[in-house]
């Protein structure tokens, strides 16, 4: 199933900046770059983000026009350089009231918007706001509890407590998510939560626990949530997914059994759907009743689609 993955750019992915370690870790050096008259910064505000005042396309403002979003804005986050414009987030404090008229743009979520983006812009609101979830979830020291204070262009956050002195690195959490192909080769796993929009129906998914391997982490939440015990567990791509902080891991696997007998009650519903009846699913966004695949932006779609595109 790899040979036609890789074709693929997966949505949030491929950021077209140079991350520049090595000026973010010099003090001097990043604070210089908030002076560039070319610096552009993306505003995250309450998990939203800065669109056109007609919700399609994203907005960056001017490092001078930080000022007028709020008196109390949070610390720029050094994203990189493209080419020679460096790039910023901004978390805006969640109690604040940004002034979205003084800004001619609107704060609006990035998933449902994310068909409107093109696909560096897309990477680059997933990567700002990765980073500024991950700062508004690391505000204390996780080990002695004093507050931190951002560091290294925002890629660190550093414990006030000198005797403690914790340094906190902006994290992801490993999730699998996994295409499980019946032994007839014919039909795929699919299954679905009550949380999730009418009809919507997706692959396995779930977190990698401490100790386990990725391989070993499919073959526990597949059984776990469905009772299909699978081998043969390939990779085939990752996409960040920062709904807040998850990269995912894309597997398939082969079921060597057939019969649901889930451990847990996470999927409402569980069914072997062949080829044909895929044709039938419609889209998240249809009004229209009757089962739906997941979003054409994330990577279950990726995977569904690829493996029914395999004959
Ligand atoms: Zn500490």
């Amino acid at each position: 199933m790899n040979k036609t993955s890789s074709s693929w750019r997966l949505t949030y992915t491929g950021v077209a900046l140079d991350r520049a370690a090595a000026v973010r870790s010099v003090a001097a050096d990043v604070k210089a770059l908030h002076t560039c008259d070319l610096a552009r910064v993306l505003p995250v505000w309450n998990g939203n983000h800065l669109f056109e005042p007609n919700g399609v396309g994203a907005k960056a403002i001017s490092v001078a026009d930080v000022s007028t979003l709020s008196a109390a804005t949070g610390d720029l986050i050094f994203l990189g350089l493209s080419d020679t414009t460096p790039w910023f987030a901004l978390a805006i404090h969640a109690e604040e009231e940004p002034g979205d008229a003084q800004l001619a743009g609107v704060f609006e979520p990035l998933h449902p918007r994310v068909g409107s983006l093109d696909a560096d812009q897309a990477a680059m609101l997933a990567y700002a706001r990765g980073m500024v979830l991950w700062h508004a979830n690391h505000l204390h020291c996780g080990r002695c509890g004093a507050p931190t204070e951002s560091r290294e262009g925002g890629h660190v956050r550093t414990c006030t407590n000198e005797d403690c002195g914790y340094r906190a690195f902006p994290r992801t959490d490993a999730a699998v998510i996994t295409l499980v192909e019946h032994p007839d080769g014919k039909h795929c796993l699919l299954g679905r939560q009550s949380r999730w929009p009418d009809g919507m129906y997706s692959v396995v998914a779930g977190f990698v626990e401490p100790g386990e391997s990725l391989e070993e982490c499919v073959i526990r939440e597949v059984k776990e949530e469905t009772g299909i015990v699978v081998t043969d567990v390939q990779y085939q791509a990752s996409q960040p997914w920062p709904f807040p902080s998850s990269l995912m891991l894309g597997f398939t696997a082969k079921a060597s059994t057939t019969e649901f007998k889930p451990d847990d009650d996470e999927l409402d519903d569980i069914r072997w759907v062949s080829r044909d009846e895929l044709n039938d699913y419609g889209e998240t966004s249809d009004d229209t009743p009757g089962p739906k695949l997941p979003n054409r932006h994330s990577i279950a779609r990726m995977l569904i689609d690829t493996w029914r595109a395999e004959h």
